[in-house]
């Protein structure tokens, strides 16, 4: 049983097929596109998996409870009763939801900074908080961060920040809940070819050969290049990894 944050496309979308793929049912959320989050649970099910789409915008005050309660009614059908205080289990919790807000310093606003880092740190804290009554022993955590929490970009310099706080949550969910089997990891991706970045990548080669020359494997990155190491992270071939952030970026600043 997974939780996917953001569920509705891009990354998140291909986490969830990922995560369906490999036999988990899978709730994913969205805030504004039902009818992507509905495709999304369509395609799952096309390919033999099992999904349901929970709606939650998340970021403000009780939005966690709120995702955790609808996600108990949901997926009460669907589960086998647990020993989680809910009666409902979850074995893979994956915060991938989040936007961006491009300003330096000078151009930043107090409500773009509060924005972001409402849905890009204060959801997933509060997400974990909760998600923590029904995650069983041994579960996992998986955050989605960015390979710009590590790098000098003065022109996302919230975004990046907010990035940097979301792992080092990770390092203290990884010491704090070890001693219950959970592990806990980021995932960092470098330039991923979603709607966020469609404005100035799609259908512009210049764009793309130079987004694409940044990574040492010289192409821009796809969804399930991050999908496929989070369905790692998720394994048990994982075990042994925990607190930790793993690069998504195809080598990019080598
Ligand atoms: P996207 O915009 O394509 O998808 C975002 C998802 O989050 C959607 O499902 C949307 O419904 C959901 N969402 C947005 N605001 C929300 C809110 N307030 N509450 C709940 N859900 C909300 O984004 P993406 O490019 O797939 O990015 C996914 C994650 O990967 C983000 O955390 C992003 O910061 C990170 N990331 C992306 C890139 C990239 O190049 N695309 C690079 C590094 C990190």
């Amino acid at each position: 049983m997974a939780l996917v944050t953001g569920g509705s496309r891009g990354i998140g979308r291909a986490i969830a097929e990922r995560l369906a793929g490999d036999g988990a049912l899978v709730a994913l959320t969205y805030s504004s596109d039902e009818s992507a989050a509905r495709e999304a649970v369509a395609r799952i099910e096309k390919d033999g998996g099992r999904a349901v789409a929970l709606k939650a915008t998340l970021g403000r005050h009780g939005d966690a409870a709120s995702l955790w309660a609808a996600f108990d009614a949901e997926v009460a059908a669907y589960a086998p009763l647990a020993a989680a205080p809910t009666g409902v289990g979850v074995d893979i919790i994956v915060n991938n939801a989040g936007i961006g807000r491009s300003a330096d310093l000078a151009a930043l606003t107090e409500q773009d900074f509060d924005e972001v880092f409402a849905v890009n740190v204060r959801a997933p804290f509060f997400v974990v908080q909760e998600g923590l009554k029904r995650l069983r022993d041994g579960g996992r955590i998986i955050n989605i961060s960015s390979g710009a929490a590590r790098l000098a970009m003065p022109e996302i310099i919230a975004y990046s920040a907010t990035k940097g706080a979301l792992d080092n949550f990770t390092l203290n969910l990884a010491k704090s809940l070890g001693p219950r089997g959970i592990t806990v990891n980021s995932v960092a991706p470098g330039i991923i070819d979603t709607d966020v970045n469609a404005s100035w990548l799609r259908d512009n080669p210049e764009a793309e050969a130079q987004a694409a020359s940044v990574a040492a494997l010289g192409r821009v990155g796809q969804p399930e290049d991050v999908a496929d190491i989070v369905a790692f992270l998720a394994s048990d071939d994982a075990r042994w990894v925990t607190g930790r952030v793993v690069d998504a970026t195809g080598g990019s600043g080598l």
